[in-house]
């Protein structure tokens, strides 16, 4: 099914074609990187440990309210772990954004666990 034109020869050639069939131009580079930047098999796992550490900070920042912090600063302590649960989830969900959403998302979870962490120390 030939259902584009190259833009170098105007030869009919297949959507997902990355190289012309007739000039042998280099194509599909719009294509490439949109697929390069969702989720692969490789990196599918990555809205999980999103979740995880932002799980583990959220107990951690509940068990230290009422106790080091008062319910104020534990609601406040508690806006990072969610956001990191929320964009790691969207990075698996929303596939444009992929792979680098879920990175965020992790980031951001591992940030408010360590936070968290810190606190129960102290
Ligand atoms: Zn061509």
């Amino acid at each position: 099914m030939e259902n584009s034109r190259c833009p170098y020869c105007r030869e009919g050639i297949k959507t997902e074609a990355i190289l012309c069939r007739h000039c042998h131009s280099r194509l599909g580079a719009v294509g490439a990187h949109g697929r390069r930047r969702a989720l692969s098999p490789e990196t599918w796992w990555l809205p999980i440990p999103a979740v995880v550490f932002g799980l583990l900070s959220l107990f951690c920042s509940w068990s230290t309210a009422g106790v080091y912090l008062s319910w104020d600063e534990m609601a406040g302590l508690m806006v990072i772990p969610l956001f990191g649960i929320i964009t790691g989830l969207s990075g698996a969900l929303i596939q444009a954004k992929g792979r680098n959403t879920a990175i965020v998302g992790c980031a951001m979870s591992a940030l408010g666990l360590i936070v968290a962490i810190l606190l129960l120390i102290d």
